[in-house]
């Protein structure tokens, strides 16, 4: 007999979801099924989930609450969406009822949509998350989304484009082109989703045998954006999206636990120390310049040196505040005894941590991750000149979750799509799935 899933317990609409015999002998079970439908909500409405302060005043302008009420409805508002998690404005009890029903005519609360849920054996999951179609000529960006629970501390990693422009060559990512920027409001509302689907609200609880933090804080602790994309080519949507997270009144994440990482956009890093004081990642993967162009391309355009001086310059940085340097050990490609040396010697004077990361190897991919003998060797070497080297246990792997492994299958029109639209012929069906997966 199939195991249903606790979808069904939580969203009374949904089907029992089956766990295939292919997915539990595989080490991990994958449920599809329409999750997150909201009751009584309007059909066809906006969201207001994942809006800025002003985009919710601008909401409620636009159904008429006067202006002297504004500042106070948002108040509540948020509350209600993003330190209790609402889905109903029925539950909003200290909003009047007119302005609820108003509410409810005009907006919902609904989340994206999550396409697929897959719970690794390690406890990571991945959603596969469809955002709401922006146009007749759009079925709907799909995103994945990974949470990575520990006992102390609980790390979602965002996206933040769908899809990516840069082609990192070790990176599944990049070989999906960009197909879109990410709003704000769609980075915002894959935390709400992970927040909703382990029961990271006051009044929720988690999933039965779900692995969450038991140290007594959030399930969701950290946010990383090393999800899909480049943070730095949406960074003022990735920005808006962090003074959402991080606001004191409503999902309350310290920005000391968002990290973002960058391939290296020198010219945004100043913007994104002054403005959203997060920590920085940065994807160095190469001492050389010539191997960095080949496997970071946007080295050939910010080479090694410049992006180091922006290290140098990030606003905020100091002792307590490092900058982690994240590495991925590829073998016989970046990962002798001298390019540790080089790395040491390149990163003097930066308060730094290194993150060694075994590559995660994915379908069609050309590199192998080195033995584990390098690695150590390699982290050695960096150990004793003074950095903490920790090396980044893959988690999520058996369900393709780990760094670099993301990759939806959302594809741009091509251009005898777009062409045929333009014509009037309708796009259904041509939407190109390429990469030959
Ligand atoms: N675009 C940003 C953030 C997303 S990638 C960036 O490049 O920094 C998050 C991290 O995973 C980056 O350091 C990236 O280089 C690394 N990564 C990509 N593909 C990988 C793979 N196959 N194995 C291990 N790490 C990978
Ligand atoms: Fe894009 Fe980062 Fe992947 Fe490079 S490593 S292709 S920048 S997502």
């Amino acid at each position: 007999m199939a195991t249903v899933l606790d979808i069904a317990k939580r969203n009374p609409n949904a089907a029992p979801v089956a766990v295939s015999d292919a997915a539990r002998a595989a080490g991990f079970i994958e449920k599809t099924a329409e999750l997150n439908v909201v009751a009584g909500a309007a059909p066809g409405g906006a969201s207001l989930v994942g809006l800025t302060r002003d985009q919710l005043k601008d909401s409620l302008s636009a159904i008429g609450v006067p202006e002297r009420e504004l500042k106070m409805r948002v108040a509540q508002l948020w509350h209600w969406i993003y330190f209790r998690g609402a889905k109903d404005f029925a539950e909003m009890t200290n909003v009047g009822k007119e302005l609820r029903a108003k509410l409810a005519a005009a907006y919902t609360l609904a989340r994206p949509q999550v396409v697929s849920e897959q719970v690794s054996k390690d406890g990571t999951r991945k959603w596969l998350i469809r955002m709401p179609s922006t146009g007749p000529l759009d079925k709907g960006a799909e995103i994945e989304c990974v949470y990575i629970p520990e006992v102390d501390r609980g790390t979602l990693c965002v996206s933040s484009q769908v899809g990516c422009t840069l082609t990192c060559s070790f990176c599944h990512t990049g070989t999906q082109r960009l197909v879109r920027n990410l709003t704000s409001a769609e980075i915002v509302a894959q935390l709400i989703v992970a927040r909703d689907s382990i029961g990271d609200w006051p009044d929720a609880t988690p999933p039965e045998g779900a692995f969450v933090p038991t140290d007594g804080g959030r399930f969701v602790s950290n946010i990383v954006f090393m999800g899909m994309g480049e943070p730095l080519y949406n960074i003022g949507d990735v920005i808006a999206a962090i003074d959402v997270m991080s606001d004191g009144e409503g999902l309350t994440l310290s920005r000391r636990r968002i990290t973002v990482s960058t391939s290296g956009v020198v010219p945004q890093m100043e913007r994104l120390g002054a403005e959203a004081n997060t920590m920085l990642a940065i994807s160095l993967h190469a001492v050389r310049d010539e191997l960095r162009d080949e496997l970071v391309p946007i080295n050939r355009k910010y080479d090694i040196k410049q992006l180091l001086d922006a290290c140098r310059a990030y606003p905020g940085l100091s002792n307590a505040r490092r900058i982690t340097f994240e590495y991925v050990m590829l073998k016989g490609v970046n990962d002798s005894d001298a390019d540790a040396r080089e790395l040491v010697r390149l990163l003097k004077g930066i308060p730094a941590k290194i993150n060694l990361i075994p590559f995660n190897p994915w379908p069609g991919s050309k590199y192998e991750c080195s033995d584990w003998e390098r690695i150590e060797r390699f982290s050695e070497i960096v150990y004793r000149a003074g950095y903490a080297s920790p090396v980044r246990t893959p988690r999520g792997r058996d369900i393709l979750a780990a760094c670099g492994q993301l990759k939806s299958e959302t594809e741009k029109l091509r251009a005898r799509a777009r062409m045929m639209a333009e014509q009037g012929i309708g796009a259904e069906g041509v939407y190109a799935v390429g990469n030959g997966e």
